[in-house]
């Protein structure tokens, strides 16, 4: 990352439009007022506050001010290898530096918030420690420690391998002493483990309920981890807060999300990876393509039907490597998710998921992470890829 100069305190930036990450339409003529590592004011520059124009300004021609981007499914412990399990290294000191690469990886793309699903002990929690230290550069990180998996299940080599009622407990807890703020279980089988089918369920409805009634009574999120209708049904059934992955969604599904009020994280980029990498084997190819080939279809019903999606790229797994969460969004709103929603699931309704509500949107109060992003986003999601700089808690890192 380029050095770059003290920011100054406060600080007006102005670009010709911004969205608020909440999903309401852009602002013409824009400017957010910084003060303090916090957003002052979020509008049209013509309402910026009395005095405002003695603060120093930066100028984005052609640009968009959003919040900082929010992605709601990664791995910091991997780096987008071909194989995902040859690609986690095997002692922890070596898992600790990938995940302070790729935790940088994540803040230069403009990624300031993220949340781990799955790492083998408390390697991404000691990062986000180390981001809110102010010791490495990365974005903030709601971890959810090692998955839940049961014997026989989806990456064992990330999880906490639980079976029995009594035990997903124990494990919820034991995940919680680890400084975990979610917790993510295993609720089908899983495309990059061999064994059970990816649209097999994986434990049973008592042990899924006794898990999200533990977690949610320590107040504690759950993601599952479900592609097939059965798993994702038996997951939703339970209480989860997040599906991750739901390739197979029918209409019992989509009822359930609704009922619930759960978000899918879609993860398109996860088969995508896999399906394009060269030197991905071919045995995951083979159980990828399925799941890819119904994705598209199971997330335009949900979406449709008004199941609120959010970005999760699943990074780090095989060709997809950290800081790609502006091509999720581009994947979502190709599959039919509106633009100013597409934006919002990579904003303000991921850092709502996360439980962090003072980020992930661009309004008074709120924590000053910014992408400014280099084009009109609401006319052209690429120009997410594009970040012209970024701002976390009001210093420019990017
Ligand atoms: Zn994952």
């Amino acid at each position: 990352m380029p050095t770059v100069p003290e920011t100054p305190d406060p600080l007006v930036l102005r670009a010709p439009r911004l969205l608020d990450g909440t999903g309401a339409p852009p602002v013409d003529a824009a400017a957010l007022l910084v003060e303090s590592g916090r957003i002052a004011y979020a509008g049209p520059a013509a309402g910026l506050p009395e005095g405002a124009e003695r603060v120093e300004a930066l100028d984005f021609p052609g640009a968009t001010l959003l919040p900082g981007l929010v992605d709601s499914h990664v791995h910091l412990v991997a780096s987008g290898g071909p194989d995902l399990a040859a690609d986690v290294p095997k002692t922890e000191a070596e898992r600790m530096l990938a995940a302070v690469v790729n935790a940088r990886r994540q803040l230069e793309a403009g990624v300031t918030l993220v949340r781990d699903l799955g790492s083998p002990g408390a390697e991404a929690v000691l990062v986000g420690r180390a981001v809110e230290a102010g010791t490495i550069p990365g974005p903030r990180v709601v971890a959810s420690g090692p998955a839940v998996t049961m014997t026989g299940g989806h990456i064992p080599y990330l999880g906490r391998v639980t079976d029995g009622v009594e035990a997903m407990r124990a494990a919820v807890r034991a995940n919680l002493a680890l400084g975990a703020r979610c917790i993510k279980v295993v609720a089908t089988g899983g495309v990059l483990t061999q064994g059970i089918d990816p649209r097999e369920p994986a434990y049973t409805q008592a042990e899924l309920d006794a898990l999200v009634d533990e977690a949610h009574r320590l107040g504690l999120t759950v993601a599952a981890h479900a592609i097939g209708e059965g798993g994702v049904a038996a997951a939703l059934r339970a209480g989860v807060d997040s599906v991750e992955h739901g390739m197979f969604l029918d209409e019992r599904a989509i009822e359930l999300f609704l009922k619930t009020g759960a978000r899918l994280s879609a993860t398109f980029l996860a088969p995508h990876g896999i399906l394009v990498g060269p030197s991905v084997p071919a045995w995951i190819k083979d159980r990828a393509r399925p799941t890819a080939e119904a994705q598209a279809r199971s997330f335009r019903a949900a979406v449709s039907a008004g199941v609120p999606a959010v970005a999760g790229t699943d990074a780090g797994t095989p060709e997809n490597p950290h800081g790609g969460v502006a091509r999720e969004v581009a994947f979502m709103a190709e599959a039919g998710l509106d633009v100013l929603l597409a934006v919002k699931a990579a904003t303000g309704e991921a850092a709502d998921l996360l439980g962090v509500t003072d980020r992930g949107v661009l309004r008074q109060g709120a924590a000053a992470d910014v992408l400014v992003a280099g084009g009109d986003v609401a006319a052209d999601l690429g120009a997410l890829q594009r970040p012209a700089a970024v701002f976390q808690d009001g210093r420019r890192v990017g």
